[in-house]
């Protein structure tokens, strides 16, 4: 059984469908990139995961329980970050990760936030106050905070969302970290070069998913353009990503002396996931 079954989910916020059917599964150890526009359902879908919304109807499966009905026996098992800030902002570092493993009543606490300190690198920052903290900092203190009962399934909404390429590198490998030990993973990205890093990326778009597949099989769906300038023009055209296709279009424009230059531009993720929403919704 998968840690993560979810069937036909819908969520209304008044006449608003932010849900309208939404079957997933995600395996144990693997790391799912949720991405879609604004106003998607991202977020709505993590938190009716984690038990914080009420779905308006399907289901939703967390290791066999529902978040609804099981709501304190699935905390002990889920880490949730979400997109702003739950930090105590006059509390340090310490301080903050201690009050989150209290209330997960953890035996040997000290010991544990030593740990979470060391994993996620906070030595320096950890008497700090967190209001003395940039943006990025504070999303490193949430992940600790997130972490620091261990949980199975990790939930985490635009994590990296302003934090530097050096924070967020580290963020990816403790994220890769967890889920070679087990650790389930669901994480919601506007960054197409990090959803590329996930074992799985699911498009919602208005409430739906309209693909959910490896990064390699989604790149598959791109187009690759062949570019040729000429002294005169420059001529675009679409071929397959195979040499043969390739080898018959140079053949169609023959190597004459005014090509000056020949170019292959690969569709990039984001080429794909808008061409993706675009026929969704066309
Ligand atoms: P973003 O990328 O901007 O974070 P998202 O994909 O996470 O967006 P959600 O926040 O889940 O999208 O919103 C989905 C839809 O539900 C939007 O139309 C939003 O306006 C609406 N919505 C979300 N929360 C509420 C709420 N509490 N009350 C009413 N409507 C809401």
């Amino acid at each position: 059984m998968h840690p993560i079954n979810i069937s036909s989910l819908k969520k209304a916020y008044g006449n608003i469908c932010a849900l309208r059917g939404i079957d997933l599964q995600i395996p144990e150890g693997k790391i799912y990139g949720l991405i879609g526009p604004n106003g998607s359902g991202k977020t709505t879908l993590i938190k009716s995961i984690v038990g914080a919304i009420k779905p308006s109807s399907g289901s939703i499966s967390v290791c066999g329980m529902d978040p609804q009905k099981d709501k304190w026996e699935i905390r002990k098992l889920i880490g949730y970050m979400p997109q702003s800030s739950s930090l105590f902002e006059s509390l340090n570092t310490r301080d903050n990760i201690t009050f989150f493993g209290k209330a997960y009543n953890l035996e040997n606490l000290n010991k544990k936030v030593d740990e979470i300190i060391e994993f996620t690198e906070l030595k320096k920052r950890e008497n700090d106050p967190i209001y003395t903290f940039s943006g990025g900092m504070k999303k490193r203190v949430s992940l600790a905070c997130a972490l620091i009962h261990k949980p199975k399934l990790l939930l985490l909404d635009e994590p990296t969302a302003a934090v530097d390429p050096h924070l967020r590198r580290r963020s990816w490998e403790l994220f890769r970290e967890l889920a070679s030990s087990g650790t389930t993973l669901l994480i919601s990205t506007h960054l197409m070069d990090e959803a590329l890093l996930c074992d799985n990326i699911t498009i919602l778009n208005k409430g739906k998913v309209i693909l959910t597949d490896t990064p390699d099989e989604v790149l598959k769906k791109g187009k690759s353009r062949l570019v040729i300038n000429t002294n005169e023009e420059k001529i675009e055209d679409f071929i397959l990503s195979k040499p043969d296709t390739l080898a018959s279009k140079l053949h169609e424009f023959g190597l004459t002396k005014n090509i000056t230059s020949i170019k292959i531009e690969q569709d990039t993720l984001e080429d794909i996931v808008l061409s993706e929403i675009k026929k969704n919704e066309s």
